[in-house]
């Protein structure tokens, strides 16, 4: 069993890798963006304490994620592993992270901040459009903005935990998405993917 947190800027492609991996390897990707975006969408007793602060780009506060994150690897339904993406965001989330479940890597996609603003000025500007594929209220460029800032100030400066805890797996994410995969594998040092049951 792997347990693995992946993590990196807007645009970094974290969501494609965890899915590659969880696809390949049977790994359960955990998104708390997606699990936020659910409680929205089903109007939750969550989502009325969350959903002013995610319309406006800021962090939800550490106590609520802690809450989520618990009651969904409490489920335990990860035979092969987990992929957790867009957790930890700050030093007290990574804290409880550290405490509460043996992490065997933390995969770092490490964009260049210029190629970041790109990427996802790109896709706001491509979200703002009018084209149908348009699912994120937060994918504006004022509020990219603050998202980004939010990363750079409680986010990025994890990574020197990770690295003092040996577990930091850098890989340069400006590569195509094939080659990014393959470098994930190699720092994992994954073998061939497991057979899915
Ligand atoms: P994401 O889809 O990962 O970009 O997350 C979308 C939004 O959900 C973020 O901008 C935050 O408002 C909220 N969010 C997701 N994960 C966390 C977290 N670990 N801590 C605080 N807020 C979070």
């Amino acid at each position: 069993m792997y347990k693995y947190v992946i993590f990196g800027p807007q645009g970094s492609g974290k969501g494609t890798q965890s899915e590659l991996l969880c696809k390949n390897y049977g790994f359960v990707h955990i998104s708390l963006g997606d699990i936020f975006r659910w409680h929205m969408a089903n109007h939750t007793k969550l989502a009325a304490r969350i959903t002013r602060i995610m319309n406006q780009g800021l962090l939800v506060p550490d106590e609520i994620v802690e809450e989520v994150v618990h009651d969904r690897l409490e489920e335990h339904d990860w035979n092969y592993g987990f992929v957790v993406d867009g957790f930890p965001r700050t030093r007290p989330q990574a804290e409880f992270l550290f405490e509460n479940w043996n992490l065997d890597a933390v995969i770092y996609l490490d964009v260049p901040d210029q190629v970041v603003e790109e990427r996802v000025m790109l896709r706001a500007a491509t979200a703002s459009g009018g084209q149908t594929f348009t699912k994120r209220l937060d994918d504006t460029p004022e509020i990219l903005r603050v998202r980004l800032q939010e990363y750079h100030e409680k986010t990025k400066p994890l990574i020197e935990l990770y690295q003092e805890k040996g577990m930091l797996r850098r890989v340069d994410a400006t590569k195509s998405v094939e080659v990014v995969y393959q470098d994930i594998l190699n720092q994992l040092q994954l073998a061939k993917p497991k057979p899915i049951a």
